[in-house]
């Protein structure tokens, strides 16, 4: 969430029962992001649907993901959930390619290549824009007065102050610094074509299937050792590591030690775990404390 703005990414089987359960509600939750199409990352869609389209919460959703991936959400929702000839809501399937798929004013959400069992599997950055800090040391030193004056002047602006005198962006503005970066990467089968886009990251949220030990398998099904998910992080500089997809064959605790080994900054994500992400910070939100 980043404002008004909510964007679900992939829909396993249950998303719909553990929104619910959850209490964050279905409000506004009209985007929803697909990093691929093998059926745990799409299944709850149908569940999904059918409650939105039940309850009306929402009458327009938007289905972002490669083709591969649409063309079997296709198959799924219109063939079955909202088959017959006037569907309840209306559903688009955005086809995407990587770049920006999402932009306003202060954040945009990139979508980036990942290689995976099948074609046009994506990751997913969404980024804050970078700001010019305002130095009100240096305000005050030109006597800049307190209005409208500073104001064009954060967004770049030049201004004439009342007195005459012209002020330049500039002479006000500190040197850009970057907005807070959050990565999702979803199954993944191999990290060296992901290092661009996770480098410096806030946090990286990454799928770690399998422990070193069944490296073999992990490369077998293209999916990640906690290893290698936690080297990524550590050779793109990012600041925290959370880590997805676990396999129910494992304990937690392992699939953490063994990323902990190599990037000390790693928390395993539990369903209902509330994770806010700043600047160079992540801070998971205990329940209650809000
Ligand atoms: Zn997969
Ligand atoms: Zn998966």
């Amino acid at each position: 969430m980043h404002d008004e703005h909510r964007f679900l990414i992939d829909c396993g089987e249950g998303t719909q029962r553990q929104i619910l359960k959850s209490g964050i509600g279905f409000k506004r939750l009209n985007r929803i992001l697909i990093t691929h199409g093998h059926l745990d990352h799409i299944l709850g869609l149908a569940g999904l649907l059918s409650t939105f389209s039940r309850w009306e919460a929402i009458d327009e959703l938007e289905i972002l993901g490669g083709k591969w991936a649409l063309d079997r959400i296709r198959d799924l929702i219109f063939g079955v959930v909202l088959r017959g000839p006037r569907p309840p809501m209306s559903v688009h399937l955005r086809e995407i390619e990587p770049g920006v798929i999402f932009e306003n004013e202060d954040i945009s959400v990139s979508a980036f290549s990942v290689s995976h069992r099948g074609p046009d599997c994506y990751g997913y950055l969404f980024e804050e824009k970078g700001r010019r800090p305002f130095l009100t040391d240096q305000a005050e030193v030109l006597n800049i007065p307190p209005g409208p004056w500073r104001r064009e002047l954060v967004s770049g602006n030049v201004v004439t102050l009342p007195d005459g005198r012209q002020v330049n962006p500039d002479q006000v503005l500190g040197p850009e610094r970057p907005g807070t970066r959050l990565v999702h990467v979803g199954d993944a089968g191999q990290t060296d074509n992901l290092l661009e886009s996770c480098k410096e990251a806030d946090v990286l949220v990454i799928e770690a299937t399998y422990l070193s030990n069944e490296a073999e398998l992990a490369q077998k099904f293209a999916h990640l050792t906690a290893s290698q998910a936690a080297q990524l992080a550590l050779d793109a500089g990012v600041k925290h590591l959370i880590l997805t997809h676990i396999s129910r064959r494992y304990r937690e605790r392992d699939v953490l030690a063994e990323a902990q080994s190599i990037f000390p900054n790693t928390q395993v994500a539990r369903d209902f775990d509330d994770f806010q992400v700043k600047r160079g910070a992540c801070v998971k939100v205990e329940p209650g404390s809000k």
